[in-house]
Protein backbone atom coordinates (compact mmCIF):
# COMPACT_ATOMS: atom_id res chain seq x y z
CA UNK A 1 0.00 0.00 0.00
CA UNK A 2 3.07 2.45 1.24
CA UNK A 3 4.01 1.53 -2.70
CA UNK A 4 0.35 1.59 -3.71
CA UNK A 5 -0.75 4.80 -2.35
CA UNK A 6 1.41 7.25 -4.99
CA UNK A 7 -1.96 9.47 -5.85
CA UNK A 8 -1.45 10.26 -2.15
CA UNK A 9 2.35 10.87 -2.57
CA UNK A 10 2.70 12.57 -5.59
CA UNK A 11 0.12 15.06 -4.97
CA UNK A 12 2.60 15.93 -1.59
CA UNK A 13 5.23 16.31 -3.89
CA UNK A 14 7.39 19.42 -4.88
CA UNK A 15 8.72 18.13 -1.61
CA UNK A 16 12.08 17.11 -0.66
CA UNK A 17 11.38 13.39 -1.80
CA UNK A 18 15.40 12.95 -0.86
CA UNK A 19 14.87 12.97 3.05
CA UNK A 20 12.10 11.14 2.59
CA UNK A 21 13.93 8.11 0.84
CA UNK A 22 16.54 8.12 2.67
CA UNK A 23 14.65 8.06 6.08
CA UNK A 24 12.28 5.39 4.69
CA UNK A 25 15.61 3.32 4.07
CA UNK A 26 16.37 3.81 7.72
CA UNK A 27 13.27 3.39 9.18
CA UNK A 28 13.13 -0.17 7.37
CA UNK A 29 17.09 -1.01 8.28
CA UNK A 30 16.94 0.22 11.80
CA UNK A 31 14.03 1.09 13.15
CA UNK A 32 11.84 -1.30 12.69
CA UNK A 33 14.15 -4.62 13.79
CA UNK A 34 14.77 -2.18 16.85
CA UNK A 35 11.89 -1.04 18.01
CA UNK A 36 9.67 -3.66 19.64
CA UNK A 37 12.71 -4.61 22.04
CA UNK A 38 13.37 -0.92 23.67
CA UNK A 39 9.81 -0.39 23.47
CA UNK A 40 9.20 -3.39 25.78
CA UNK A 41 11.98 -2.55 28.04
CA UNK A 42 10.95 1.15 27.94
CA UNK A 43 14.28 2.30 26.99
CA UNK A 44 15.65 5.59 25.31
CA UNK A 45 16.49 4.73 22.14
CA UNK A 46 19.53 6.40 22.41
CA UNK A 47 21.22 5.66 19.41
CA UNK A 48 18.59 5.89 16.82
CA UNK A 49 17.88 9.50 18.70
CA UNK A 50 21.97 10.09 17.77
CA UNK A 51 20.70 9.11 14.17
CA UNK A 52 18.10 11.48 14.21
CA UNK A 53 20.24 14.26 15.05
CA UNK A 54 22.14 13.25 12.42
CA UNK A 55 19.81 13.63 10.15
CA UNK A 56 18.84 16.96 11.40
CA UNK A 57 15.77 16.29 12.55
CA UNK A 58 15.77 18.26 16.08
CA UNK A 59 15.62 20.96 13.28
CA UNK A 60 13.36 20.05 11.04
CA UNK A 61 10.95 23.02 11.07
CA UNK A 62 13.37 25.37 12.51
CA UNK A 63 14.36 28.35 10.10
CA UNK A 64 18.02 27.65 8.08
CA UNK A 65 19.13 31.00 9.35
CA UNK A 66 19.18 29.41 13.00
CA UNK A 67 20.58 26.12 11.58
CA UNK A 68 17.79 24.38 10.59
CA UNK A 69 16.52 21.93 7.52
CA UNK A 70 13.22 24.36 7.63
CA UNK A 71 10.92 21.98 6.30
CA UNK A 72 7.34 22.79 4.86
CA UNK A 73 4.68 21.14 6.81
CA UNK A 74 3.89 18.61 3.93
CA UNK A 75 7.28 17.47 4.28
CA UNK A 76 7.27 17.47 7.75
CA UNK A 77 4.39 15.35 7.89
CA UNK A 78 6.19 12.79 6.08
CA UNK A 79 8.96 12.87 8.06
CA UNK A 80 6.60 12.33 10.91
CA UNK A 81 4.84 9.70 9.20
CA UNK A 82 7.90 7.61 8.48
CA UNK A 83 9.18 7.90 11.86
CA UNK A 84 5.84 6.81 13.09
CA UNK A 85 5.31 3.50 10.61
CA UNK A 86 8.93 2.43 12.35
CA UNK A 87 7.94 4.02 15.96
CA UNK A 88 5.59 5.93 16.88
CA UNK A 89 7.58 7.40 20.20
CA UNK A 90 10.52 8.44 17.77
CA UNK A 91 8.09 11.11 16.35
CA UNK A 92 7.43 12.42 20.18
CA UNK A 93 11.21 12.55 20.64
CA UNK A 94 10.94 15.55 18.04
CA UNK A 95 7.32 16.67 18.64
CA UNK A 96 7.40 18.35 22.16
CA UNK A 97 10.78 19.72 21.03
CA UNK A 98 10.18 21.28 17.72
CA UNK A 99 6.65 22.68 19.57
CA UNK A 100 8.78 24.54 21.87
CA UNK A 101 11.20 25.98 18.84
CA UNK A 102 7.97 26.81 16.94
CA UNK A 103 6.53 28.70 19.98
CA UNK A 104 10.36 30.67 19.75
CA UNK A 105 10.57 31.35 16.24
CA UNK A 106 6.96 32.58 15.99
CA UNK A 107 6.68 34.69 19.53
CA UNK A 108 10.18 34.98 20.48
CA UNK A 109 12.65 38.41 20.67
CA UNK A 110 15.32 37.98 18.03
CA UNK A 111 17.68 37.48 21.20
CA UNK A 112 15.48 34.71 22.23
CA UNK A 113 15.33 33.34 18.88
CA UNK A 114 19.34 33.76 18.84
CA UNK A 115 19.99 31.98 21.81
CA UNK A 116 18.10 29.11 21.51
CA UNK A 117 17.40 28.30 18.18
CA UNK A 118 20.37 26.88 17.07
CA UNK A 119 21.35 24.59 19.65
CA UNK A 120 17.74 23.33 19.56
CA UNK A 121 18.30 22.63 15.48
CA UNK A 122 21.42 20.58 16.50
CA UNK A 123 19.66 18.60 19.06
CA UNK A 124 22.37 19.79 21.13
CA UNK A 125 19.77 21.53 23.27
CA UNK A 126 16.35 19.47 23.74
CA UNK A 127 12.82 21.34 24.09
CA UNK A 128 9.38 20.31 25.51
CA UNK A 129 6.50 21.84 26.21
CA UNK A 130 4.28 22.20 29.08
CA UNK A 131 0.82 23.23 29.55
CA UNK A 132 -0.90 20.35 31.17
CA UNK A 133 -1.51 19.96 34.48
CA UNK A 134 -3.20 17.68 37.36
CA UNK A 135 -6.16 19.50 36.72
CA UNK A 136 -6.40 20.88 33.88
CA UNK A 137 -6.01 19.02 29.97
CA UNK A 138 -8.39 19.97 27.56
CA UNK A 139 -9.56 22.76 29.80
CA UNK A 140 -6.17 24.37 29.33
CA UNK A 141 -7.25 28.02 30.55
CA UNK A 142 -7.74 26.73 34.05
CA UNK A 143 -3.92 26.13 34.98
CA UNK A 144 -3.19 26.41 38.26
CA UNK A 145 0.47 27.20 37.85
CA UNK A 146 1.84 30.69 39.01
CA UNK A 147 4.48 33.05 37.91
CA UNK A 148 5.02 36.04 40.22
CA UNK A 149 7.26 38.91 39.60
CA UNK A 150 10.16 40.11 41.79
CA UNK A 151 12.07 42.96 40.51
CA UNK A 152 13.63 41.01 38.05
CA UNK A 153 12.66 37.80 38.00
CA UNK A 154 9.55 35.93 38.05
CA UNK A 155 8.94 33.18 40.53
CA UNK A 156 7.50 30.11 39.75
CA UNK A 157 5.39 27.79 41.55
CA UNK A 158 2.59 24.80 40.50
CA UNK A 159 2.94 21.02 39.07
CA UNK A 160 2.66 20.33 35.92
CA UNK A 161 1.70 17.04 34.21
CA UNK A 162 2.53 14.75 31.28
CA UNK A 163 6.05 16.67 29.68
CA UNK A 164 7.20 14.65 27.10
CA UNK A 165 11.02 15.03 26.96
CA UNK A 166 10.90 17.00 30.18
CA UNK A 167 13.72 15.10 32.19
CA UNK A 168 16.14 15.73 28.94
CA UNK A 169 15.42 19.25 27.84
CA UNK A 170 17.23 22.39 28.61
CA UNK A 171 15.05 24.28 27.86
CA UNK A 172 10.61 24.03 28.61
CA UNK A 173 8.08 26.51 27.11
CA UNK A 174 6.37 26.22 30.35
CA UNK A 175 2.90 27.94 30.83
CA UNK A 176 2.12 29.99 33.79
CA UNK A 177 -0.24 32.06 35.02
CA UNK A 178 1.01 35.76 35.94
CA UNK A 179 -1.60 36.96 38.35
CA UNK A 180 -0.93 40.98 37.44
CA UNK A 181 -2.36 40.12 33.89
CA UNK A 182 -5.82 39.27 34.68
CA UNK A 183 -5.97 36.44 37.72
CA UNK A 184 -9.74 35.58 36.46
CA UNK A 185 -9.29 34.68 33.40
CA UNK A 186 -6.96 33.29 30.88
CA UNK A 187 -5.61 36.02 29.82
CA UNK A 188 -3.15 36.27 32.60
CA UNK A 189 -0.95 33.04 31.00
CA UNK A 190 2.29 33.33 29.86
CA UNK A 191 4.96 31.60 28.57
CA UNK A 192 8.04 31.32 29.52
CA UNK A 193 11.22 29.76 28.37
CA UNK A 194 12.91 28.17 31.50
CA UNK A 195 16.63 27.05 31.44
CA UNK A 196 17.31 23.97 32.94
CA UNK A 197 19.91 20.99 33.14
CA UNK A 198 18.57 18.20 31.82
CA UNK A 199 17.94 15.51 34.61
CA UNK A 200 16.01 15.45 37.60
CA UNK A 201 16.57 18.35 39.59
CA UNK A 202 17.61 22.16 38.33
CA UNK A 203 17.12 24.82 40.84
CA UNK A 204 14.03 24.86 41.74
CA UNK A 205 12.69 22.18 39.52
CA UNK A 206 11.61 18.68 40.24
CA UNK A 207 11.06 15.79 37.81
CA UNK A 208 8.99 14.48 40.61
CA UNK A 209 7.61 11.20 38.99
CA UNK A 210 7.93 9.30 35.21
CA UNK A 211 4.29 8.28 34.31
CA UNK A 212 4.59 4.40 33.25
CA UNK A 213 2.36 4.65 30.23
CA UNK A 214 0.80 1.38 28.64
CA UNK A 215 2.23 2.72 24.96
CA UNK A 216 4.49 5.48 23.63
CA UNK A 217 7.17 4.13 25.69
CA UNK A 218 10.85 4.49 25.42
CA UNK A 219 10.90 8.30 26.05
CA UNK A 220 10.08 10.15 29.02
CA UNK A 221 7.03 11.67 30.19
CA UNK A 222 6.42 13.31 33.37
CA UNK A 223 5.56 15.27 36.70
CA UNK A 224 7.74 18.55 37.04
CA UNK A 225 7.02 20.36 40.26
CA UNK A 226 8.29 23.78 40.55
CA UNK A 227 8.63 25.36 43.79
CA UNK A 228 9.73 29.40 44.28
CA UNK A 229 12.01 28.70 40.95
CA UNK A 230 12.96 31.81 39.55
CA UNK A 231 13.50 32.49 35.83
CA UNK A 232 14.80 35.98 34.77
CA UNK A 233 12.04 38.39 33.16
CA UNK A 234 13.68 38.35 29.67
CA UNK A 235 12.97 34.99 29.91
CA UNK A 236 8.81 35.89 28.69
CA UNK A 237 8.68 34.31 25.44
CA UNK A 238 8.02 37.93 23.13
CA UNK A 239 9.33 40.16 25.61
CA UNK A 240 6.73 42.17 27.92
CA UNK A 241 4.29 41.98 25.16
CA UNK A 242 3.98 38.11 25.68
CA UNK A 243 2.34 38.51 29.21
CA UNK A 244 -1.22 37.31 28.88
CA UNK A 245 -0.70 36.21 25.50
CA UNK A 246 0.61 32.12 25.80
CA UNK A 247 -2.65 30.50 25.88
CA UNK A 248 -3.38 32.36 22.63
CA UNK A 249 0.30 31.33 21.01
CA UNK A 250 0.42 27.49 22.80
CA UNK A 251 -3.07 26.78 21.23
CA UNK A 252 -1.57 28.21 17.76
CA UNK A 253 1.34 26.28 17.87
CA UNK A 254 -1.10 23.15 18.80
CA UNK A 255 -2.66 23.97 15.59
CA UNK A 256 0.10 22.67 13.73
CA UNK A 257 1.09 19.83 16.46
CA UNK A 258 -2.40 18.62 15.39
CA UNK A 259 -0.95 17.94 12.00
CA UNK A 260 2.06 16.29 12.96
CA UNK A 261 -0.20 14.23 15.24
CA UNK A 262 -2.55 13.51 12.30
CA UNK A 263 0.60 12.29 10.56
CA UNK A 264 1.91 9.97 12.99
CA UNK A 265 -1.62 8.13 13.59
CA UNK A 266 -1.12 7.93 9.24
CA UNK A 267 2.03 6.23 9.92
CA UNK A 268 0.72 3.49 12.72
CA UNK A 269 -2.13 3.20 10.38
CA UNK A 270 0.18 2.22 7.46
CA UNK A 271 2.11 -0.21 9.53
CA UNK A 272 -1.33 -1.53 10.64
CA UNK A 273 -1.90 -1.93 7.45
CA UNK A 274 1.49 -3.54 6.29
CA UNK A 275 1.22 -6.02 8.93
CA UNK A 276 -1.93 -7.26 8.23
CA UNK A 277 -1.25 -7.70 4.55
CA UNK A 278 1.64 -9.37 5.12
CA UNK A 279 0.03 -11.83 7.38
CA UNK A 280 -2.97 -12.11 5.53
CA UNK A 281 -0.92 -13.52 2.59
CA UNK A 282 0.81 -16.21 4.33
CA UNK A 283 -1.80 -17.38 7.62
CA UNK A 284 -3.86 -20.34 6.00
CA UNK A 285 -6.62 -21.58 7.09
CA UNK A 286 -9.27 -23.92 5.92
CA UNK A 287 -6.99 -24.82 3.15
CA UNK A 288 -6.22 -21.41 1.88
CA UNK A 289 -4.22 -17.66 2.92
CA UNK A 290 -6.74 -16.30 5.03
CA UNK A 291 -6.27 -12.84 2.54
CA UNK A 292 -8.42 -15.41 0.42
CA UNK A 293 -11.40 -15.23 2.73
CA UNK A 294 -13.74 -12.72 1.60
CA UNK A 295 -14.29 -11.15 5.35
CA UNK A 296 -10.56 -10.33 5.29
CA UNK A 297 -9.97 -8.63 1.57
CA UNK A 298 -13.24 -6.86 2.50
CA UNK A 299 -11.26 -5.60 6.25
CA UNK A 300 -8.14 -4.80 3.98
CA UNK A 301 -9.97 -3.56 1.36
CA UNK A 302 -11.76 -0.98 4.02
CA UNK A 303 -8.08 -0.89 5.91
CA UNK A 304 -6.86 1.12 2.58
CA UNK A 305 -9.84 3.10 2.29
CA UNK A 306 -9.54 5.16 5.63
CA UNK A 307 -5.86 4.83 5.92
CA UNK A 308 -5.97 6.92 2.07
CA UNK A 309 -8.45 9.22 3.43
CA UNK A 310 -6.47 9.82 6.44
CA UNK A 311 -3.09 10.52 4.80
CA UNK A 312 -5.25 12.88 2.46
CA UNK A 313 -6.63 15.20 4.77
CA UNK A 314 -3.26 15.16 6.75
CA UNK A 315 -1.32 16.46 3.66
CA UNK A 316 -4.45 18.60 2.99
CA UNK A 317 -3.94 20.39 6.38
CA UNK A 318 -0.40 20.17 6.00
CA UNK A 319 -0.81 21.86 2.59
CA UNK A 320 -3.33 24.69 3.50
CA UNK A 321 -0.32 25.58 6.81
CA UNK A 322 2.39 25.85 3.82
CA UNK A 323 -0.09 28.50 1.84
CA UNK A 324 -0.44 30.66 5.18
CA UNK A 325 -4.23 29.46 5.25
CA UNK A 326 -6.02 28.62 8.45
CA UNK A 327 -6.05 25.57 9.45
CA UNK A 328 -7.93 24.60 12.31
CA UNK A 329 -11.00 23.21 10.95
CA UNK A 330 -8.83 21.38 7.89
CA UNK A 331 -5.99 20.14 10.94
CA UNK A 332 -9.08 19.34 13.41
CA UNK A 333 -10.56 16.86 10.91
CA UNK A 334 -7.37 15.62 9.82
CA UNK A 335 -6.32 14.92 13.17
CA UNK A 336 -9.30 13.39 14.57
CA UNK A 337 -10.08 11.36 11.46
CA UNK A 338 -6.37 10.40 11.08
CA UNK A 339 -6.26 9.17 14.69
CA UNK A 340 -9.57 7.78 14.91
CA UNK A 341 -8.05 5.71 11.74
CA UNK A 342 -5.01 4.39 13.47
CA UNK A 343 -6.90 3.05 16.37
CA UNK A 344 -9.41 0.81 14.07
CA UNK A 345 -6.71 -0.01 11.73
CA UNK A 346 -4.52 -1.36 14.79
CA UNK A 347 -7.33 -3.39 16.55
CA UNK A 348 -8.31 -4.92 12.94
CA UNK A 349 -4.97 -5.96 12.48
CA UNK A 350 -4.72 -7.61 15.53
CA UNK A 351 -8.05 -9.26 14.84
CA UNK A 352 -6.57 -10.47 11.59
CA UNK A 353 -3.22 -11.73 13.53
CA UNK A 354 -6.03 -13.89 15.54
CA UNK A 355 -3.30 -14.72 18.65
CA UNK A 356 -0.81 -13.82 17.23
CA UNK A 357 -1.93 -10.32 17.27
CA UNK A 358 -2.10 -10.65 21.00
CA UNK A 359 1.55 -11.84 21.34
CA UNK A 360 4.44 -9.10 22.34
CA UNK A 361 6.35 -11.64 19.42
CA UNK A 362 4.62 -9.61 16.72
CA UNK A 363 4.38 -5.94 16.51
CA UNK A 364 0.63 -5.23 16.16
CA UNK A 365 0.02 -5.15 20.20
CA UNK A 366 2.30 -2.10 19.81
CA UNK A 367 0.46 -0.85 17.57
CA UNK A 368 -2.41 -1.24 19.34
CA UNK A 369 -1.29 -0.15 22.37
CA UNK A 370 0.54 2.92 20.98
CA UNK A 371 -2.66 4.28 18.95
CA UNK A 372 -4.75 5.68 21.81
CA UNK A 373 -2.70 8.38 22.49
CA UNK A 374 -3.10 10.30 18.90
CA UNK A 375 -6.84 10.37 20.33
CA UNK A 376 -5.90 12.33 23.19
CA UNK A 377 -2.61 13.99 22.88
CA UNK A 378 -2.90 17.61 21.66
CA UNK A 379 -6.58 17.89 22.01
CA UNK A 380 -8.86 14.95 22.35
CA UNK A 381 -11.31 13.67 19.72
CA UNK A 382 -14.24 15.64 21.36
CA UNK A 383 -11.89 18.43 21.54
CA UNK A 384 -11.32 18.31 18.08
CA UNK A 385 -15.01 17.97 17.35
CA UNK A 386 -15.50 21.10 19.50
CA UNK A 387 -12.69 23.07 17.22
CA UNK A 388 -14.40 21.62 13.96
CA UNK A 389 -18.03 22.16 14.61
CA UNK A 390 -16.84 26.14 15.97
CA UNK A 391 -15.26 26.57 12.72
CA UNK A 392 -18.18 25.24 11.01
CA UNK A 393 -20.84 26.93 12.60
CA UNK A 394 -19.25 30.47 13.37
CA UNK A 395 -20.98 33.39 12.41
CA UNK A 396 -19.65 35.14 9.30
C1 LIG B 1 1.50 10.17 26.83
C2 LIG B 1 1.06 11.60 26.93
C3 LIG B 1 1.96 12.61 26.63
C4 LIG B 1 1.57 13.95 26.78
N1 LIG B 1 2.50 14.95 26.55
C5 LIG B 1 2.19 16.22 26.85
C6 LIG B 1 3.16 17.27 26.77
O1 LIG B 1 4.32 17.03 26.35
N2 LIG B 1 2.83 18.52 27.18
C7 LIG B 1 1.58 18.81 27.64
O2 LIG B 1 1.33 19.96 27.99
N3 LIG B 1 0.62 17.86 27.71
C8 LIG B 1 0.88 16.58 27.33
N4 LIG B 1 -0.08 15.61 27.42
C9 LIG B 1 -1.39 15.95 27.96
C10 LIG B 1 -2.51 15.90 26.95
O3 LIG B 1 -2.43 17.01 26.10
C11 LIG B 1 -3.83 15.83 27.75
O4 LIG B 1 -3.88 14.53 28.35
C12 LIG B 1 -5.04 16.05 26.87
O5 LIG B 1 -5.09 17.39 26.43
C13 LIG B 1 -6.33 15.72 27.62
O6 LIG B 1 -6.37 16.36 28.86
P1 LIG B 1 -6.71 15.53 30.19
O7 LIG B 1 -5.87 14.31 30.21
O8 LIG B 1 -6.61 16.45 31.35
O9 LIG B 1 -8.19 15.05 30.00
P2 LIG B 1 -9.51 15.90 30.37
O10 LIG B 1 -9.37 17.28 29.83
O11 LIG B 1 -9.78 15.75 31.82
O12 LIG B 1 -10.60 15.13 29.55
C14 LIG B 1 -11.23 13.94 30.02
C15 LIG B 1 -12.34 13.56 29.05
O13 LIG B 1 -13.33 14.61 29.02
C16 LIG B 1 -13.51 15.04 27.68
N5 LIG B 1 -13.81 16.46 27.65
C17 LIG B 1 -13.15 17.48 28.29
N6 LIG B 1 -13.72 18.66 28.01
C18 LIG B 1 -14.75 18.41 27.16
C19 LIG B 1 -15.73 19.22 26.51
N7 LIG B 1 -15.73 20.55 26.65
N8 LIG B 1 -16.66 18.61 25.73
C20 LIG B 1 -16.65 17.26 25.56
N9 LIG B 1 -15.75 16.45 26.15
C21 LIG B 1 -14.82 17.01 26.93
C22 LIG B 1 -12.21 14.72 26.99
O14 LIG B 1 -12.36 14.63 25.58
C23 LIG B 1 -11.84 13.40 27.61
O15 LIG B 1 -12.57 12.37 26.98
C24 LIG B 1 0.26 14.27 27.20
C25 LIG B 1 -0.65 13.23 27.47
C26 LIG B 1 -0.27 11.91 27.33
C27 LIG B 1 -1.26 10.83 27.64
Amino acid sequence: MQQKDEAAHEDAQGVSDEIIDTLRRWVDEVVVPGASALELADEYPTEMAEQMEDFGLFGATIPESHGGLDLDHVTYARVIEELSRGWMSLAGIVNSHLICAKLIDRFGTPEQRDRSLPGMATGKLRGCFSLSEPDSGSDAGALRCRAVRDGDEFVINGTKMWVTNGERAGIVALLARVPEGDPGGSSGITCFLVDKMPGKQSGGITVSRKIDKIGYRGLETVEMSYVDHRVPADRVLGGDEGIGNGLRWALAALELGRINVAARGVGVAQAAYDAAVAYAKQREAFGKPIAKHQAIAFKIAEMATKLHAARLMTYDAARKADAGERVDLAAGMAKLFASETAAELSLDAMRIHGGNGFSTEYPVERYYRDAPLMIIGEGTSEIQKLVISRALLADD
